[in-house]
Formats: structure tokens, sequence, C-alpha cells
């Protein structure tokens, strides 16, 4: 391996606290480059800005945009080497169209008349209830937002969600939680403000790569921040701490908790901010009183003292910014666990204020615009679906009738719409941009939903990826820099990504196949015009703009123009703000008002939902809700027979199931096979040696793949779940040498966010025959 395959972080450029982190611009490319477009890289929520090198027609490399405010010129090696996928010679080019049971090439008109064909079938057998979508994180606001109204507007189903539900679900509802509304409180600057880090889950190093350089360079600069980092995993981030809790897997919420208990017998908390700007400190008090630090160190088998240290250094913090992702939302009480960090910061007063907040991280590159659209859960503009005025308001920007749009109750998750395309109840499900067969938990039963006969399976992609290759319709998309459009980092930070080449082929945008899709269903609204009013990205993204005009996404002060040229810039924008907003409630008013909120939230216990009168009985009117729950033994855990616990993940050369990254010759390179990760004590146990085949196995499934000695807690595995069989011989793959995380994995999700549970299952491993 070399250069930045081998060294992912590149060298490092220190700045003091307070001070500004040096631009370093970041360039890969293959040959000279005729013009530069400016984009934004999608292969991470970081949503680091960069320009699109073009010759001939193709693009062949990036420089990262050192006037950017998100990552000043830097790229991680998937920002550096991602690009080539779109040159990669199997991209799909034409329609394909299951008949005699292949895949055969059609014309577009075919194509989409089989589709619209099915579709009239199924609203006439059996309602809008018998369609589905199921999205990605990784389409633009554009594509997103017509989605959003040609199936909630148009077809009228509630059944549309992202595989955003099975990375960042928790990351919006422990927002809609705490603060009444998603949206992240802090930006990556206070990262040069903080004088202490709390990490929760989070491996920064390896899934949002500049992140880490921008948090790195201010722990190699004076002054530098202390760090907590909770993870079973020796991570990057953990090796820098002064504390790390090498907690057991599903026991994030005691540890929290016990910091929480801390924090308040030690008087460590602002009690001023408690009683002024939130509610619910009694209950949280009362909760967390049993988490001693001896009782946290039994469940989460990490010693008191460092409970103790912990709190201590969170205690003693002036600047707190915590940083949570997969390792709490994919985890067991996902939604409480997230919101007892969010708890941390507000017991400490910290929020609203250079160097202090929370950034629940998203993981995909566009997830943010996915929650935003309504593309997964919610109402488009973070409006809620109790909300008679929301919906109302929704109606009057679409002119249909409110009775149109689903809002009977919470729009479909994920887990669901598969359960019902399992039991038949949604016999249409188009995928966009997503792979299902590789990406859901338990494997086995996703393969025999997708590939049943009753079900039509349209799939939308640039690649025959292993869910494509289940389908009735396959539809060719143009990908990032084929395209024009806006997209939204993490901390809001809004791009435009213009198109830099043509897509290949016949490959058409995910917004022109809505758009066709809409015009061939002669979807309409309640004047009898045609339901969708724009044709071009600029005129949706106008729509998207008004659409979210007063909300706290407001995105009514930006423009294509506005956008071109300099660096993103931070919803909300708009008349208040013409520049943006680098953090959200610097006035220490929080979207809790009944008529503003996103959700009323929920139990966050048992996942009870929560109604108005619930909700206006709490009574927080602009207050942030502490949210208080006991920790409970997961679902499945470590056991006689399965001794482990399984913690899938992800590698810093890969992105999602590696439809993209596993064809860039470079990341390919640097990780082009699964493996699992034993604990060196572990593996000693069990005579297994570094790169040895070792069989994972769960009551659910097995996977065969090499073992790696490396920095789990004892009693853990980790496998990354990247990796699925398109790119495999036909004696590989499920039946041959299985390898996939998923196949391991349990039908399971938290009970308030729905997102699925990936980090708890009890395996077994042995080495391999
Ligand atoms: S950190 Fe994320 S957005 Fe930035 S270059 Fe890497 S993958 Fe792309």
């Amino acid at each position: 391996m070399a250069g930045r395959i081998a060294d992912p972080w590149g060298a490092r450029t220190p700045y003091p606290r307070g001070g500004e982190w040096p631009v370093r611009i970041d360039e890969h490319t293959e040959g000279p480059v005729e013009r530069w477009v400016q984009s934004a890289c999608v292969l991470c929520s970081h949503g680091c800005a960069l320009d699109i090198g073009v010759r001939d027609g193709k693009i062949v490399g990036v420089r990262g945009r050192g006037v950017d405010r998100v990552n000043h010129g830097r790229l991680g090696p998937k920002g550096l080497y991602g690009w080539q996928a779109n040159n990669a010679d199997d991209r799909l080019t034409r329609p394909l169209v299951r008949r005699d049971g292949e895949l055969r090439e059609a014309s577009w008109d075919e194509a989409m008349d089989v589709v619209v064909e099915r579709s009239r079938e199924s609203l006439a057998a059996k309602g809008s209830g018998a369609l589905g979508f199921y999205t990605t994180g990784q389409l633009f606001i554009e594509d997103y937002y017509t989605l959003a109204l040609v199936a909630r507007g148009g077809i009228g189903t509630n059944h549309l969600d992202g595989n955003t539900r099975l990375c960042t679900a928790t990351a919006g509802q422990s927002l809609k939680e705490t603060f009444g509304c998603d949206g992240q409180p802090a930006g990556v600057h206070d990262i040069e403000y903080c004088d202490t880090l709390l990490h929760v889950g989070i491996n920064t190093a390896e899934t949002q790569t500049v992140l880490w350089m921008h948090e790195l360079d201010r722990l190699r600069g004076p002054d530098p921040p202390r760090s907590v980092v909770i993870d079973p995993r020796r991570t990057q981030s953990a090796q820098e701490s002064q504390v790390h809790l090498a907690i057991k897997p599903g026991t994030n919420l005691a540890a929290l908790n016990g910091i929480a208990q801390q924090l308040i017998e030690k008087g460590w908390i602002d009690r001023q901010f408690v009683d002024l700007h939130t509610i619910g400190f009694d209950a949280l008090e009362k909760t967390v009183a049993s988490y001693t630090p001896e009782r946290v160190a039994e469940i989460c088998g990490v010693p008191a003292d460092d409970v103790r240290r912990a709190a201590e250094i969170i205690g003693e913090a002036e600047h707190l910014l915590t940083f949570v992702l997969q390792g709490v939302y994919q985890s067991h009480q996902a939604t409480a666990s997230a919101c007892a960090a969010n708890n941390v910061n507000l017991l400490r007063g910290m929020i609203g204020r250079p160097g202090c907040g929370i950034l629940q991280m998203n993981g995909q590159p566009t997830a943010q615009n996915t929650r935003e659209t309504g593309c997964n859960g919610d109402l488009p503009a973070f409006r809620n679906w109790q909300n008679q005025a929301h919906v109302a308001e929704l109606a009057g920007l679409w002119n249909v009738e409110p009775a149109q749009i689903p809002h009977w109750g919470p729009p479909t998750h994920a887990m669901e719409i598969f359960r019902y395309a399992e039991l038949g109840s949604i016999d249409f499900l188009w995928v966009i941009g997503t792979n299902p067969a590789v990406s859901m938990p338990e494997l086995h039963r996703i393969r025999s939903i997708l590939s049943r006969d009753e079900l039509f399976l349209v799939v939308s992609d640039a690649f025959l990826s292993e869910t494509a290759r289940l389908a009735d319709v396959v539809l060719p998309v143009a990908l990032w820099g084929e395209k024009t459009g806006t997209f939204t980092n993490t901390d809001r930070t809004v791009h435009l990504s213009e198109q830099a080449v043509e897509p290949p082929g016949e490959a058409r945008t995910d917004m022109e196949i809505f758009l066709d899709y809409a015009r061939r269903l002669d979807l309409r609204d309640k004047d009898g015009q045609p339901l969708v009013k724009w044709s071009t990205p600029e005129e949706c993204f106008e729509a998207w703009k008004e659409c979210t005009r007063g909300r706290p996404c407001d995105y009514t002060g930006l423009s294509y123009d506005k956008l071109r040229g300099g660096s993103g810039i931070q919803w909300p924008c708009n008349e208040e703000a013409p520049d943006g907003t680098e953090r959200l409630y610097q006035d220490l008013t929080f979207p809790t008002f009944p008529e503003i909120c996103e959700d009323f939230g929920h139990d966050v216990q048992s996942g009870t939902t929560f109604t108005e009168a619930d909700f206006k009985a709490m009574n927080p009117q602009g207050r942030a809700i502490l949210k208080a729950a006991e920790w409970t033994e997961p679902h499945e855990w470590a056991k006689e027979d399965y001794p482990f616990t399984l913690a899938t993940g992800r590698t810093v050369y890969h992105f999602h199931t590696r439809t993209k990254t596993g064809r860039a010759p470079e990341l390919q390179a640097a990780a082009p096979d699964a493996w699992a990760e034993l604990n060196a004590a572990d593996a000693e146990r069990l005579g297994i040696g570094e790169g040895d085949s070792v069989r994972v196995e769960s009551p659910r499934g097995a996977i065969e793949v090499p073992a790696r000695l490396s920095g789990p807690r004892e009693g853990v595995v980790f496998v990354p779940f990247h990796y699925g069989y398109w790119d495999v011989g036909d004696d590989a793959g499920p039946d041959g040498r299985p390898r996939a995380a998923n196949e391991l994995t349990m039908t399971i999700w938290d009970p308030v966010s729905k997102q699925p549970i990936f980090k708890t299952s009890a395996v077994r491993v042995e080495k391999a025959g």
C-alpha cells in the first residue's frame, strides 16, 4: 500500500485552540485535467467539498476545495479514489426487464411501461398501500423531494423509507426526542474551540476520515482537548484518549447513565441551565441514581475508576463536544442511549456556544436530506405527521387534499416495509440506490423476500448489485458527477454538485426517472394539473426552498448561484441568517413548542408514542427534554452455545456495500475481502492465528473469513458489513463461502427509532476446516 491508502489521514497540520484549521489541498488525478467542476464527496456524511477533474468527457480526478468550511481542502482515501467507480466498465447503460427468468436489455419506454402497468395493477387491486419505496442516503435533495411528492402526495402511500433507517434513524430520532426537531446542534468548527471531546460508539478515523484529521490536528496542536471514548474497540480515537471505556456491546446506556450519575453526585452540573432550559431533571436524577461506578463496572465490564475518571474529565470540561454514531445507533437501546449522550451536554449546560454541542453524526453522505425531504419516516421539512396544521401546510404546497398525504400513523419504517413485502400486502417494491440483499439484517430472509414471485421488484442502480440481480426491472441511473443537485452534510452544510460529465449510455438521473414515472402514471394535483411542477434540478430546489420556509431547516436564503464558487453554507439560511448558521440553539430556545416540533416524542424505554396531549402535558415550551431510561439486558447476548458478541461495522477503505468503492482499484486492493477481528487472548484460546480462516456462526447463519487479531475487547468479534458476493466467483456466495456479515445478524429493531440492531448478535467462532 502506498500514499494515502497506507496513511489515510495524511500529514498533520496542527493548530491551537481557537485557531483556524490550516488549509491543505489533497488531490488525486490520473493525467492532465482540462477543466474543474465544483462538487462535494458523497462517500460519507462529512461531505468534503471538492472539484471534479474532467478530460475528454471523463472524470479523471478530484481536488479538495480549500475555500470550503468543512474540509479546508482535505480528502480521505474514499474521496480521493472513489470517483473511479464512475468509469467502471460494468456500469449499467440500458434498462433491464426480466423475461423468461432472465434480465434482458430493453428500451426506457418498455421498462417504464412495465413499471407503470404493475403500479396500476397494484393500485387497482389493493390500493396505495400495495406500493412501497425503499430509498437511500446517497441521492440529492432534488431526487428525494421529487420522490417524496410522487410517493406521498401522488400515490398516497405511507410506505416510503430510506436505508438511512439502518444507519442514522436514531440520530434524527434522538434529536427529535431531546430538542423537538432533527438538525445537528453543533458544527465542525466547534472542534476548534472545545477543550473536551466525548466519542460514543464512533470511529471517526475510519468513518469520517477528514473529521478525524480535523480532530487529530487539534490533538497534535498546543492546548489539545482531553478526550473520553466509549467503544468496545480500541479505535484510533480510543488510542488518543485519556480514558477509554471499552464497554461490552449493548451497554452504552448503562455507561452514559453512570456518567450522568457522577455528574449529579459530584455537583458537576450547571443547575441554572438545567432549571431554565430543560425539563425532566428529577426523573433523570432518580433513574441514574443507582448507576454508581461499581454498578456500571459490573454491567459494562470496565473498571469503576475509569468510569469515575471519565466523568471527572467531562465534569471539568468548559467546552464539551460530543460525537455519537453507529456504536450507539445500531446497538441495544439505541434511542435511549443517544438521548443519554444528549443529556450529558445538557446537564453540563454545554450547547449553543463555541466548542460546546452535540453531533449525532450521520453515516451516509446525504442521509440528512433523506430525513429532511420526508423520505425517511417524517413529512418534508421536518413536519410532524401528528400535526394537522403541518399536513395542511404541505397539502397546500403540493396542491393536494390533506387526506391524500398519509398521516393516520407514523410513516412505515423499512423493517415493516420488508415485513409487508414478506406477507404480500406490499406487492410492488421499488428499491432506489441501495442494496438490501447485503445491508439488511438476516440476509437469508431478505433474499427470500426479494425473490418472492408475488413481489414485483424494481431496482434503480448504476450497477448490477446483489439486489438488482433479483429484480424484475432494473433502471440504470446517473451517478454523482453525472447530474446536478444539492446535498447536506451532517453539520447542515449544503453543497452544490454540478454535472461534470454525461452519464454512460442511456442512464438517467433519479429525478428524471421519478418525473417520467409521475407523467406516465398521470399523477395530478387537486386542480387536475400535473402533480410535479418542475422539470429541472434548479426548479426543484426552488420548490424545496418554499417547502422549508419557516421550518427549522430553512433553505430560503440559498440558491444555486449562492452556492457556486465559494464554500458550502449551513442551514438555516434565510433573511435573518443570510450566511447560514454555524450552530443551533445559541439563544437556548429549543423547537419544543407543539406547533413547531417535528415529533411529540416517545417513552424511550418502551417506545410508546406520545400524542399531542401527552406532549402538551409535559409543557416543554422551548426547553430541551432530558429523557431517562433504565438499562436492560440485550435481547440476544453472548451465551453458552454462542459465547461471543458480534459487532458489524466499517473500514476506512469502503463505503456501504462496496457497490462503488469495490470498483475503485486502490480501495478494492486495500481491502478486497471481509475479515473477522478478534481479541488476541480469545484467538490464542481458540488456537487461531493472524490470517487463519475462521467460521463465525450465529443462530441465523455463518460466514467464513480470515481472522485479524486486533482491537476489540475480549468476547467481541468485529466483522465489516461491506462485503456481499457480486465480485466473487460461483463457488463463493451464501451457499459457497459466505462472507456477508449480515448472514449473522437478527431481525430486531430499536423500539423508538426502529433502527435494526447490528451490534449485539451472539455468535461462536472456530477455526475453519
Ligand atoms: S471524509 Fe467522507 S466526505 Fe470526506 S473525502 Fe472521506 S469519504 Fe469523502
